[in-house]
């Protein structure tokens, strides 16, 4: 086997992880990232995209491309494209960076959403009101991440403030989803067509962020673990994708309802690291490599990922623990950053939800 050489749209954490699951099956990486420091930058070279013949020096070094974002620009991969393959493919960046071709999408494949109407006047958020009946949610159709860009609309007089907050950019407004949890369902598909997928993930968050997530999700019907899997596996053909997708799913009384989807790897999928035999790092590097996929199965019954927020925190209460495995990503101290996160793998429920009581400080200290 000779060395594959991947290149990385982004140097971020995602591509920190990706390169650390690659480099022990013989895949080089190099990131093609502004930052002058960035999470990825011990694991290859970061060529900038400012320096002079950037592209072209990016792309002699490598074999295949990704990206850790789907907010990549699609003219950059289009143009990637027609020398190197790029996977995700740019259907899958297409579809997964605006609200209103995703939902259309999903709904095409009969995946359930919540309802919704594109919104670009004043006069349309107020039809929108009326016809889907409050609350909604209106949302930025691009460019909306970790709840930013969003409002919620509970009564007729909240119209006014989220058409000023949010006005100027092409909007969607969604009726509210009555849910009970929020669930995120991971899949890899390789150049031929073939798939694995995560067990169901259930992710807590707050402020907009992802706080926790447990795997499997507990108490979930077979029923819905089927649903999930189905969803995603349509969405994975249709768009003829190769490498990670995720969906996140709002869990709801009449079943699985569909409110997004990311093209790569994803941060309610980072207990896959210790708590599955092959990571989503490493599904996702076998599969645009051309590699044989592996085993997306959970190597103990249960297992969670806690993000470390704004601040580091006591990390060696992590480390003198036996079932905690620390990640850290190498990134300064802010209010709000994930800076790292915390995997628990264990053999019970009870065991599982010690240990992230033991670690809540982590969560918490955002501030
Ligand atoms: P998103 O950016 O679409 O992931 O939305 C951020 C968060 O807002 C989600 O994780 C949900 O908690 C909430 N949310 C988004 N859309 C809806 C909806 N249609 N109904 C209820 N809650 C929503």
């Amino acid at each position: 086997m000779s060395t594959k050489r991947v290149g990385i749209i982004g140097a971020g954490q995602l591509g920190r992880m990706m390169a650390l699951a690659g480099t022990p099956l013989d895949v080089d990486f190099v990131f093609f990232d502004e930052a002058k420091v960035s999470p990825s930058s011990r694991l290859g070279e970061v060529i900038h995209p400012s320096q002079d013949n950037a592209l072209e020096a990016f792309l002699e070094k490598v074999d295949v491309v990704t990206y850790e974002s789907e907010n990549t620009d699609t003219d950059l991969v289009e143009r990637i494209c027609k020398s190197v393959p790029v996977y995700p493919g740019a259907d899958s960046l297409r579809f997964s960076q605006h609200r209103l071709t995703e939902k259309n999408k999903f709904r095409e494949l009969g995946i359930a959403t919540a309802e919704f109407r594109k919104v670009t006047t004043k006069d349309e958020l107020v039809d929108a009101a009326n016809e889907l009946g409050l609350p909604i949610v209106l949302k930025t159709t691009t460019m909306g991440y970790d709840g930013k860009g969003q409002a919620v609309v509970k009564v007729p007089a909240d119209i006014d403030s989220a058409w000023e907050t949010l006005k100027g950019n092409e909007l969607i407004a969604e009726a509210f989803v009555n849910f009970s949890r929020e669930l995120s369902v991971i899949a890899v598909r390789d150049t031929q067509g073939n798939t694995q997928v995560y067990p169901v993930a259930e992710n807590d968050h707050s402020e907009g962020i992802l706080r926790i997530s447990r795997v499997p999700a507990k108490q979930l019907s077979a029923e819905k673990e089927t649903q999930a899997k189905h969803y995603i596996n349509m969405v994975l053909d249709s768009l003829n994708h190769v490498g990670v997708l995720t969906l996140e799913l709002f869990d709801t009384e009449n079943g699985l309802v569909a409110n997004e989807m990311a093209p790569r790897v994803h941060n309610s999928g980072h207990w896959s690291m210790e708590g599955a035999y092959c990571s989503q790092f490493e599904s996702h590097v076998r599969a645009i490599c051309d590699m044989p996929l592996g085993s997306t199965k959970q190597r103990q019954s249960h297992a969670a990922m806690i993000n470390i927020i704004g601040k580091h925190g006591d990390k060696a209460s992590v480390l003198n623990t036996q079932n905690a495995f620390l990640h850290l990503y190498g990134k300064e101290e802010r209010s709000n950053r994930k800076l790292g996160h915390i995997n628990l793998v264990c053999d019970s429920e009870e065991q599982l939800e010690t240990n992230i009581q033991s670690f809540t400080d982590f969560v918490n200290e955002c501030g």
